[in-house]
């Protein structure tokens, strides 16, 4: 990997706590700064090669990396990764960029129809894989084409439609397709009414969600019909603890570390969530974040 790496950014028994906003998770065995898509592409041939398992990271706002951390090689989007261009109503982000540099910059360009993504803590990458979306919006609104790294080293541009954008779903989801650039297609506005609107919503974010507690967000998908947060309410569980984790008392859909939670405590009261409101409602709750490494 050396060859194709300079060695400092070649992370070797990486604490992944230091890489998720759970900040829990025990050490990847190494874990790569990649800033070049070449070198994306050298590595991914070279990892299939030697059958070694690997893992794109975004900003690891909606994982949940195991105790006893992860057996292969987790590879970050870095530096020219996280480029953004806009071009007159269109905005070219490298995958690494994070939303919220993407909307700023759609807002010091006085383009709308990216606010609702302006608060959401991950990488553009992690968004379109996630179909991430909040207030009305989604990724699926906005996004013209994404580049992307196939499995074969092959880089492909898929449109809107072969995406398959669904609810925190797309057609990359789970698949070993890189993101490597996304094309947003935006509308003109106004950057004073563009900045409001990211203002109010980041107002609602605050007073609705525990932002002071380290998190991944909704921990469960919003099950057909319900609230998963409501359902939590009702299940009597606002609060309740196993270990350092906690069901947020502000926003129940959310489990939060409250300082010194293992990955351990935070899966077990996922299952016990789930059990409980399996039993009282007979709904599934189905988890929005992602689970990786051993627990
Ligand atoms: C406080 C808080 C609030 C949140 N609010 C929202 C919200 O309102 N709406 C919402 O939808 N989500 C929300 N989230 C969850 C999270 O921010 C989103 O799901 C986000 O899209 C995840 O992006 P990420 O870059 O952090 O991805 P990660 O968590 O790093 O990864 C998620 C998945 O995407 C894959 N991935 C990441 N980058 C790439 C890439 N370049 N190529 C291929 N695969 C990739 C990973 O392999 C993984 O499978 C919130 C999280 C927190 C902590």
């Amino acid at each position: 990997m050396k060859t194709v790496i300079p060695k400092e950014r070649i992370l070797f028994h990486e604490p992944m706590s230091r890489h998720t906003t759970f900040r829990v998770g025990g050490e990847a065995e190494y874990l790569i700064m990649v800033e070049q898509e070449e070198e994306l592409t050298s590595l991914i041939h070279y990892l299939n090669q030697i059958e070694e398992e690997y893992f794109i990271l975004g900003n690891g706002s909606n994982l949940l990396v195991g105790d006893k951390g992860y057996r292969g090689v987790v590879l970050k989007l870095a530096g020219p990764m996280e480029e953004i261009r806009v071009e007159d109503t269109v905005i070219r982000a490298k995958a690494g960029a994070l939303l919220s540099r993407v909307a700023a910059s759609a807002r010091e360009a006085g383009l709308c129809g990216m606010e609702f993504a302006a608060g959401i803590p991950g990488s553009i990458g992690g968004g379109v894989v996630m179909n991430a979306g909040a207030y009305g919006g989604e990724m699926k609104q906005i996004v013209r084409s994404v580049r992307v790294l196939d499995q074969e080293g092959h880089i492909l541009i898929l449109d809107n439609e072969t995406m398959a954008f669904g609810y925190r779903t797309s057609a990359i989801k789970n698949r070993a397709i890189v993101v490597l650039e996304v094309t947003l297609q935006l509308a003109e506005g106004k950057p004073e009414e563009v900045g409001a609107k990211m203002e109010e919503l980041a107002g609602l974010r605050r007073s609705k969600q525990p932002l002071e507690f380290p998190s991944a967000g909704s921990t469960f998908k919003r099950p057909e019909g319900h609230y998963a947060g409501k359902l939590i309410m009702e299940a009597g569980m606002r609060g309740y603890r196993i270990g350092g984790a906690q069901v947020s008392d502000k926003h129940c859909g959310f489990i939060v570390n409250t300082g010194n939670a293992t990955a351990a405590d935070i899966r077990e009261l996922i299952e016990e969530v789930q059990e409980r409101v399996q039993e009282r409602f007979h709904v599934s709750l189905e988890p929005e974040i992602i689970f990786l490494g051993d627990f």
